[in-house]
């Protein structure tokens, strides 16, 4: 099974970048924790944290979680700060012209493919000798999301559907750059498919329009449930909803 490893950068008394009331850290995780989410929902995939808690973990020790399982992929996240804005991910030096670089560009372009509409400034394709670039004896690809201490990256970074987009647009980039192939009954892979056409659902005698979406119709759950006398209670937090009778 593909493995990989998401590296949430920093954490316990390590705050990485600060700015406009937002810590690196807790931003990070954040990410990391969707993106694993995200791949596990739709993929068969083996994801490992080398952190899931506000915790400090060596950048050695990051390396090596990686390595011990023999990973596929390392991927690592972060927020910039000091003086710039934009997005820029990093591979090892010399390492943009083999496979590593492949990954890299599928994962900065599903990325950029959000924030270039947006204004954001596309940084590069980049290579430097970070730690767990070098110790990680796969491919790794380290992703700075943003300035914290810029006003406009900041902003954008504040609003919920900002960080969804950035989860999703990671995931599919995670999916292309190791060619995975969505499990049988996920949703398609693209954040915004294209629907196909209506349909409609009859459920306890009302009618309700429905979306076909790769030759499958989609209904509204709540309506279902609720015309065939069951309830439905929706997290919002992890996107859930769960029909009870
Ligand atoms: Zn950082």
């Amino acid at each position: 099974m593909t493995t990989i490893v998401l590296d949430a950068g920093h954490g316990g008394h390590d705050p990485g970048a600060q700015g406009h009331g937002l810590v690196e850290k807790n931003v990070a995780l954040r990410i990391a924790r969707g993106v694993r989410d995200g791949l596990q929902s739709k993929y068969d995939v083996d994801v490992r944290m080398t952190r899931d808690s506000d915790k400090f973990v060596e950048l050695s020790e990051r390396a090596d979680i990686a390595n011990r399982i023999n990973a596929d992929l390392f991927v690592s996240f972060h927020h910039n700060a000091a003086g710039g804005s934009g997005f820029e991910t990093f591979v090892f030096p010399g390492t943009r012209r083999s496979k590593t670089g492949e990954m890299q560009d599928a994962i900065h372009d599903k990325l950029m493919a959000f924030y270039g509409p947006r204004g954001i400034r596309d940084r590069g394709k980049k290579e430097a000798n970070f730690a767990v670039l070098r110790e990680t004896d796969m491919p790794a690809v380290l992703i700075e999301n943003l300035f914290l201490d810029h006003a406009g990256d900041a902003a954008l970074l504040k609003q919920v559907n900002t960080i969804d987009s950035i989860i999703a647009a990671s995931v599919m980039g995670i999916a292309d750059a190791l060619d995975l192939q969505p499990r049988a009954g996920s949703l398609p892979e693209n954040s915004l498919p294209a629907i196909g056409g209506k349909g409609k659902v009859v459920a306890g005698g009302q009618e309700a329009e429905g979306f076909i979406i790769e030759d499958r119709l989609y209904v509204p759950v709540r309506f279902v449930s609720e015309a065939l006398g069951a309830r439905v209670s929706y997290d919002n937090q992890t996107k859930t909803a769960t029909i009870t009778k």
